[in-house]
């Protein structure tokens, strides 16, 4: 489950995007790789990503589509900017070491999707527990929370924010499909949901 406080940290690296040619590509990675190891081990020390579980990207350049990602496998407690690679458009490693992990597909389907600055895939307890409970509903709503307003666009407690749940699976080209499909039938949706 992607949560509200994930779109924020997505938003926070739109702005080298706005001027791609003026921020040479290595600094440009190499700044996001920091910002990322850094976010995620706070995430870890959260709960959010226990051991291996979770991966984080953010876009490196729109023209043409490449993502700063973690390499599959590695611990979030001890995640440090090298254990990020640079992938394309098709999740091939065009930088680094390592691969991506097979959910890399699902990140590119997001970015392309909404435009996403960034991609945190979690895997805390909570969301775990709230996909499962919700799951036969297709998505969970929240509603009545002050912190909505964190969300852009939104003005008031009283914004509904709806999260699609999508079902789990192993075929990553199915499941990547049906994460476009999803965002596409939710227009104005700021983050999407899944038991990955
Ligand atoms: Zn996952």
């Amino acid at each position: 489950m992607k949560t509200p406080k994930a779109k924020a940290g997505s938003r926070s690296f739109r702005s080298p995007q706005t001027t791609p040619s003026a921020i040479p590509k290595t600094a440009n990675f190499s700044k996001i790789a920091i910002d990322l190891a850094e976010i995620g081990k706070g995430f870890y020390a959260r709960g959010w990503v226990l051991g291996t579980s979770g991966n984080f990207s953010a876009v490196v350049s729109r023209e043409p589509l490449r993502l700063a990602i973690t390499s599959t496998g590695v611990d979030k407690g001890i995640l440090t900017p090298a254990h990020f690679l640079e992938m394309d458009n098709a999740a091939n490693v065009v930088r680094g070491d390592g691969r991506p992990s097979a959910e890399a597909l699902l990140h590119l389907a997001i970015v392309r999707g909404v435009g996403a600055g960034a991609v945190l895939h979690t895997h805390s307890v909570w969301s775990t527990v709230l996909s499962g409970s919700h799951a036969s509903q297709g998505g969970i709503a929240l509603e009545g929370f002050e912190m909505l307003k964190g969300l852009e666009g939104v003005r008031t407690h009283k914004h509904r924010e709806w999260l699609p749940i999508l079902e789990n699976s192993q075929d990553m080209i199915e499941l990547g499909e049906r994460v476009s499909r999803t965002l596409r039938e939710s227009p104005g949706i700021h983050s999407g949901a899944g038991r990955t």
